[in-house]
């Protein structure tokens, strides 16, 4: 080959997975699932699948082979093969493609396919056989995400259907013994890894090193912070409140005598449920200033308070300076060419600084890092069991996280780690994250069952790898069954149908279903997407009253989507000018949850011609109708049965549900600045429990509307339906 194609032959040899290479192939050829386990970095994504193309193409089998490798998110399964198709020395879409959601390159040579998990999934739902396939491989399974798990069932059930096909799974940690019984003992094979020795350093120890300290108010350096923070600390989740009460015994207990006044001082300020945005930047500045060369990865728990650091770091006299410092960012809502600037080496004497979420953690390499800062936290979707509804929220990384973490550092030459928080805490994280399927809610998974013909919900559950509670599975059906998507028999109905085509919350589904019916999709793709992103109403507690009047401007209607829809489309306008930075500081608006909005929009228009529920000739959102009560009924029909009732006294109103009798509305909630309410019920999003219950961005809608709209009259079950306002109404009068 060309001197390129020597190179890189070279480059592949020298990885770890290359001395397995044999063993790995008379593996797969001797037994129908294998489990393959070895660091990040050491060669499983790029080489494995390589190894077996390359094998089959020598035996001949080649015209036959065909290899479909999943990852569980879009920036992994597109950067991944086309670092393969690089090493090959080929274009995208000969031997090597992609497919990920709306995107995909593929062509009619092509034998080895990148793609997301969901992607297989959908191919399964048409083909339940996979014929064609010879190999499926399993990437990441560590992760354990709800997907992967749903799959793992899915093939099992194939594989003795077809005894040729094989299944590879691949682990970045040893956690492969569980997956071993799983598949009847399949075999495990470890590849030795290599990384450089990373010297550990944890907060006590950055403490005495850089002479930082930490006062109780320093560390609240943030509104957006300080919100996370209030909402962290009511989760109701089980083990995350096991999880931090460990680390406050930990604290409780911890001995930090050994080290200087000023650090112990600071240790008893160190605040657990806030990241210190004012020692990362410390950190990082004492690193630029002090440590040689090499890029610094920051690990962070969302896209927030990624952009909130940023802006801080960009007002930084040498961090924000772009002649010696080339900051990047890293997360999942970021579209992919952009997460691929993370890849870019930075010039002779810049420091490159990487601001990226656990999405960095094991999928991606990136390359030149030689100093990681750990903020030991990611945000983890979990079960709101008190409104069945998946949230996002910051908690506590697993030891093995922290350890893939600290992995990133050591790649290229000896790292250091920073993690910043005390050693005793990361003595009391759980070994592994609990698996999504035991810690979110079930309703898409149960959508997704029915649609694959997989018979009874619970039946199938049963067979998972760690199967869920009953209870969580019987509240998921009974959801469905309440909004209208499952019938009496658990059956799909039409709308059930529609939902499993959307791969959004059944609620937002709905939404987006009924908008375009009845052609007001406009602003419903606005408060549907509204709902996915951060809230974009910022609340700065120093200017609360300011930030809550300015958006009740926005409101006429007793709502606050359809406030926030007016707020978007005044953003829409304003955006010819500096992307409506002017307008978004005037009205306490978040410039980036405008951006999202947007481009979420145009991601669920598009799901949505794919369903054919809106004209597929057209290009723009052809649903205009901006008729209130349309709009107020569409998000009725989505909320639903999240209502409470709106009761009048003298002089304001109280609120009650039926499950947990007086509720209150968040304090910037456009409702909660009314005295009167002239409509009957509130449609809400959510719920959260903290000292009472609190309701978060309602709607007020009509009786009418609600006895037409809430629930399963869609589906002609009126008599259902009548019962169930029926027995509300009792409750209340
Ligand atoms: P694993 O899946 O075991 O974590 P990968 O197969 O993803 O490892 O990567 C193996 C090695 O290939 C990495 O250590 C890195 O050196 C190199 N590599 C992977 N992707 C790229 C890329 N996009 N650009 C340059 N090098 C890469
Ligand atoms: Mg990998």
């Amino acid at each position: 080959g060309s001197p390129e194609g020597r190179k890189m032959m070279q480059f592949r040899k020298s990885l770890p997975a290359y001395n397995e290479k044999n063993a790995i192939l008379t593996a797969v050829s001797e037994n129908q699932v294998v489990i393959i386990s070895g660091e990040t970095g050491c060669g499983k994504t790029t080489q494995i699948p390589q190894f077996i193309l390359e094998s089959e193409i020598d035996t001949a089998h080649g015209a036959s082979c065909s290899i479909i490798c999943t990852q569980p998110r879009r920036i992994s399964a597109i950067s991944v093969s086309e670092r393969v198709a690089t090493e090959r020395g080929e274009q995208l879409g000969e031997s090597v493609g992609y497919k990920v959601r709306l995107e995909g390159i593929k062509g009619r040579e092509t034998r080895l396919l990148f793609c997301t998990t969901g992607i297989l999934l959908r191919r399964l739902l048409v083909d339940r056989s996979l014929k064609g396939i010879s190999h499926v491989i399993v990437d990441e399974i560590h992760e354990r995400g709800m997907n992967e798990d749903f799959l793992l069932i899915v093939l099992k059930d194939l594989l003795s259907r077809r005894p040729e096909m094989r299944l590879v799974l691949m682990s970045a940690t040893l956690d492969a013994e569980l997956f071993s019984c799983y598949f009847n003992k399949a075999p495990v094979l470890c590849i030795p890894g290599f990384t450089y020795p990373v010297q550990t350093r944890f907060l006590e120890n950055i403490l005495e090193m850089t002479g930082y300290r930490l006062t109780p108010y320093n560390q609240i350096d943030d509104y957006g912070q300080e919100r996370a923070w209030r909402v962290s600390k009511q989760g109701p989740k089980r083990r995350k409140s096991q999880i931090a009460s460990a680390v406050e015994d930990a604290l409780r207990t911890a001995d930090f005598r050994e080290y200087r006044k000023e650090t112990q001082d600071s240790l008893t300020c160190w605040n657990p449920d806030c990241i210190g945005f004012n020692l990362i930047e410390h950190l990082l500045s004492f690193i630029c200033e002090n440590e040689r060369p090499g890029a610094i990865l920051v690990f962070m728990t969302g896209w927030d308070d990624i952009n909130s650091l940023k802006e801080k770091l960009l007002a930084h006299t040498i961090l924000g300076d772009p002649t010696r410092v080339l900051l990047l960012t890293c997360h999942g809502s970021m579209a992919s060419s952009e997460q691929r600037l993370i890849f870019d080496v930075a010039p002779d004497g810049v420091r490159k600084i990487v601001l990226a979420t656990n999405i960095a953690e094991t999928s991606i390499t990136i390359n030149d890092v030689v100093f990681v800062i750990d903020c030991g936290k990611a945000k983890e979707t979990s079960y709101d069991a008190l409104n069945n509804t998946p949230c996002l929220l910051p908690s506590w990384i697993s030891k093995v996280s922290a350890q893939q973490r600290r992995g990133r550092a050591g790649r290229v030459q000896p790292g250091e780690c920073y993690h910043l928080y005390p050693r005793c805490v990361y003595n009391a994280f759980a070994e592994y994250q609990l698996p999504e399927i035991l810690r979110t809610p079930l309703q898409s998974l149960c959508l997704q069952i029915k649609s694959l013909k997989l018979g009874s919900i619970s039946e199938f559950l049963s067979r998972a790898l760690q199967s869920p509670e009953l209870l969580a599975v019987q509240k998921a059906i009974e959801y469905l069954k309440i909004i209208g998507a499952l019938d009496q028999n658990e059956e799909l109905t039409v709308l059930g149908q529609y939902l499993t085509m959307l791969p959004v919350e059944p609620k937002l589904g709905k939404m987006l279903v009924l908008g375009a019916i009845l052609n007001c999709l406009d602003p419903i793709l606005t408060v549907v997407s509204g709902l996915s992103v951060r809230d974009p109403f910022l609340m700065p507690i120093d200017k609360k009253d300011l930030a809550e009047a300015s958006k009740s401007q926005f409101s006429r209607d007793y709502s606050d989507h359809m406030a926030l829809v007016r707020a978007f489309e005044g953003w829409k306008y304003a955006e010819k000018e500096f992307a409506g930075y002017d307008y978004c500081w005037r009205n306490f608006l978040s410039v980036q949850s405008m951006k999202a909005i947007d481009s979420l929009r145009k991601e669920f228009y598009s799901l949505l011609r794919d369903t054919g529920l809106v004209d597929s000739n057209a290009n723009t959102c052809n649903g205009w109708s901006h008729e209130e009560h349309l709009i107020r009924a569409v998000i009725c029909y989505g909320l639903y049965p999240g209502v409470c009732s709106v009761v009048h006294n003298d002089k304001s109103f109280s609120l009650k549900t039926m499950e947990d009798g007086q509720v209150l509305l968040y304090s910037n909630s456009v409702n909660a600045r009314d005295s009167r309410i002239p409509y009957p019920w509130l449609v809400f999003n959510e719920k959260v429990k903290v000292n009472a219950v609190f309701l978060r961005d309602s709607t007020a809608v009509s009786d009418s509307t609600l006895l037409l709209f809430g629930g399963s009259i869609m589906k002609g079950d009126v008599d259902g339906h009548l019962k169930m306002l029926g027995g509300y109404l009792e409750f209340f009068m």
